[in-house]
């Protein structure tokens, strides 16, 4: 038996990943210092690869921006002629557009072939020093390329052609590693046929060297179908994907192929419980000899290393392993498989329990997670308190964090300053940022999240049963990093999340202060969650959390409360069959949480702006009124929305994500296309999402231009 393993994080022990990039976007570091810096980090991915003795490895983890872009490249559909007409297409004027990529919080840059037709082959390892001594390459393959990308104008024909360009790669490498993540999708008749037909050519293409198709995140449904297929090796991951074991044992597998079973994690933190996995492949081996093991799914999803970590609880680091320990997992797996004496992984002990905690959702009964009022007669209740305008103006929730409010903050944290002098600082910002939306006059104010480093990792600082981490950094895109945090246990309040900063801001103004909290799905998707308990309750705990910090909001005079859930579509399963379990939890735990009085108006905020396949659980969601990203595709989207839509829809009018102030003919055109369907009544005003990431110099004139668009609305309805 051998070890694989593909994709280690390329961010660094220490981020250099991110700080070189960004040093070389400000012109501090040239090109080819760059290159320096990454293939440092390259060679010490290898060399940790190697630590573990891992036998199979790519040379090529690192890329410059994003993976499924490199392949753009490496088959001609951009081609960059310098580096800064690289990144140019990563995040400048010609950005591609980014997509989630899978149901993770990665996101990728979305080719786009417009009639793209004809391919030529560049690979350019130019941080990869010698590139010819290594011997293993590893690339999104052709199907999950092509897939992924968009204005395909013949998919097969396309995929035929492409065929040929991925060729070229066994010229330069002995073993080839296509990733097919694809290959998990419910895929149709045609398209599996293709594949089937692909893989053929490639298999013939390949001559000497050896072919391996790694799929991950699912079961493939289609797996006995690749049987035949002239490859080397076939990639399942065990973990994420239920069946596929099943179906091997039962079936058998080709024995002129390598079966690579993907048996540790990629995408969460849990150890791996060795004996398990040791049962599973000595089970398989008695009908299928070579064998692979590998990390189910790329390792970088997963922080470096748990050795940065010092301040997280015994009980907890001594159950959760990052990339680094996966490889070492493998290490111990294969040790076990031959009969080796290995340490003692999996530690035993329960902690983090709250019996109280389990309780209180074992009891949880229908009517918990329905509104005794209907959202017709809450509208009504809702009006004659709040009084507002029509087109009522508000904004989604954060203002410019400066470099100050993030110094502060880690200043505060490391007990550099008292927590009077950080609340003095966060105060000072509201009672400012309150006068400024005074004198913008918007009609629902925010506090403007000031406090918050992270709309995730703030409220896990605030829970017990959620950790935090000091180092566990990973990539969302680019050099954009986070922390997710890690549910351990179960959750509860450790007091007040927010109420401090909501009540005060409200005591400034007679404008309503919104409240603003994240919603479950959204906390779970940007953490590692739990394994031992089934999510639903997790999100049950989640959303009790959130009710009863509403109920203090409530109880403290705030009328509206914002749930932001950006990540409820991200975290649809992958296959649509397993779509209805996860939005019944996803909806429940919302509407578990926004159980409050009806007088109260909710609000949700998604970030995106395509909701056609979803739109029906949506709706089943009891919200009040729900803010969407409108400007990109100038309200195109309301035709996501049923006719005989009742409840009212904030519209971004402004596009954060550019620095370009919105003029108000612009907003204007896009409120015209929402007019079409969405009575009048029912429409806010408001940007696309927060604006942590704006400079104050364009919100102060887009927010006007926003404030005089309602006002010139509601003289001409
Ligand atoms: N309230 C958050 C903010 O304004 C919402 C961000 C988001 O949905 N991604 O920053
Ligand atoms: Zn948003």
């Amino acid at each position: 038996m051998k070890t694989l393993a593909f994709k280690f994080p390329k961010l660094g022990r220490k981020r250099e990943y991110k700080t070189s990039i960004e040093k070389y976007w400000k012109k501090i570091i040239t090109e080819q210092e760059l290159n320096e810096r990454l293939s440092i980090l390259q060679k010490d991915i290898s060399n940790t690869y190697k630590s573990y003795d891992i036998d199979i490895f790519p040379f090529n983890d690192i890329s410059k921006y994003d993976y499924l872009f490199d392949t753009a490249i490496m088959t001609g559909v951009y081609n960059p002629e310098t580096l800064d007409n690289y990144f140019e297409l990563c995040r400048g004027g010609s950005a591609l557009e980014m997509k989630k990529w899978f149901n993770t919080n990665y996101h990728y840059l979305v080719p786009n072939l417009q009639n793209e037709d004809e391919f030529n082959f560049k690979f350019n390892p130019d941080i990869f020093g010698d590139f010819k001594k290594y011997n293993t390459v590893s690339v999104i393959g052709p199907f999950t390329f092509l897939k992924l990308s968009k204005n395909v104008s013949n998919f097969s024909v396309n995929l035929k052609k492409l065929v040929n360009i991925y060729s070229n790669l066994f010229d330069m490498f002995s073993t080839v590693i296509l990733e097919e993540p694809s290959f998990v999708l419910e895929l149709s008749t045609d398209e599996i046929n293709l594949i089937k037909e692909v893989y053929s050519i490639l298999g013939k293409n390949k001559g000497n060297s050896k072919l391996y198709i790694i799929s991950y995140y699912e079961d493939i449904d289609f797996l006995t179908e690749l049987y035949d297929l002239p490859v080397d090796g076939i990639g399942i991951d065990i973990v994420k994907g239920t069946k596929n074991l099943d179906m091997i044992l039962k079936n058998g597998f080709p024995e002129d192929k390598e079966l690579i079973i993907g048996c540790v994690d990629g995408t969460n933190i849990w150890r791996t419980e060795i004996d398990k996995v040791v049962e599973k492949i000595n089970s398989i081996r008695k009908i299928k000899k070579n064998i692979i093991i590998s990390n189910a799914g790329p390792l970088f999803h997963l922080p470096i290393s748990v050795e940065n970590e010092s301040n997280i609880e015994n009980n907890l680091i001594n159950k959760i392993a990052f990339a680094e320990e996966r490889l070492k997992e493998l290490n111990l797996i294969l040790k076990k498989v031959n009969g080796k004496e290995i340490e003692v992984w999996n530690h035993k002990s329960d902690f983090g329990i709250d019996v109280k905690v389990k309780e209180r959702v074992s009891n949880l009964t229908e009517k918990d997670f329905n509104k005794s009022t209907n959202s017709i007669k809450r509208k009504t209740l809702q009006k004659e308190r709040l009084n507002l305008p029509e087109y009522p103006t508000t904004t989604i929730g954060s203002f410019p964090q400066t470099s100050e409010a993030r110094k502060i903050r880690r200043k505060f944290k490391l007990n550099k300053i008292s927590s009077e002098d950080y609340d003095n600082f966060v105060k000072s910002k509201i009672k400012d940022l309150i006068s400024k939306q005074e004198e913008l006059n918007l009609d629902v104010f925010v506090h403007g999240e000031f406090e918050r480093s992270d709309m995730v990792e703030f409220f896990a600082e605030k829970l017990n049963g959620i950790a935090t981490t000091d180092h566990g950094w990973i990539i969302s895109f680019g050099s954009r990093v986070y922390r997710p945090p890690i549910i351990f246990g179960d959750i509860s309040r450790k007091g007040n999340m927010t109420l401090k900063e909501i009540k005060f801001a409200q005591t400034l103004t007679e404008k309503p202060v919104k409240g603003m909290l994240t919603g479950p799905v959204t906390i779970i998707a940007w953490s590692f969650e739990r394994k031992d308990i089934p999510i639903k309750n997790i999100a049950y705990q989640l959303g009790l959390v959130i009710l009863d910090e509403i109920k203090e909001l409530e109880n403290a005079g705030i009328k509206i409360v914002q749930i932001d859930e950006p990540a409820i579509r991200e975290k649809a399963p992958i296959k649509k069959s397993k779509w209805s379990d996860y939005f019944s939890w996803a909806v429940n735990s919302f509407n578990l949480a926004t159980n409050t009085k009806p007088e109260t108006q909710i609000h949700t905020h998604m970030c995106y702006s395509k909701f056609d396949e979803i739109i029906n659980e949506i709706l089943k969601m009891n919200f009040d009124v729900i803010s969407i990203e409108a400007s990109r595709n100038s309200g195109g989207i309301v035709t996501d929305f049923p006719d005989n839509f009742k409840r009212q829809i904030g519209i971004g009018v402004w596009d954060i994500h550019s620095p370009m102030i919105p003029d108000i003919e612009q907003m204007e055109d896009t409120i015209k296309k929402v007019k079409v369907k969405i009575p009048y009544e029912n429409i806010w005003i408001n940007p696309d999402c927060g604006l942590k990431t704006r400079k104050w110099e364009e919100v102060i004139p887009s927010l006007k231009n926003m404030v005089s668009l309602a006002y010139k609305l509601r003289e001409n309805k």
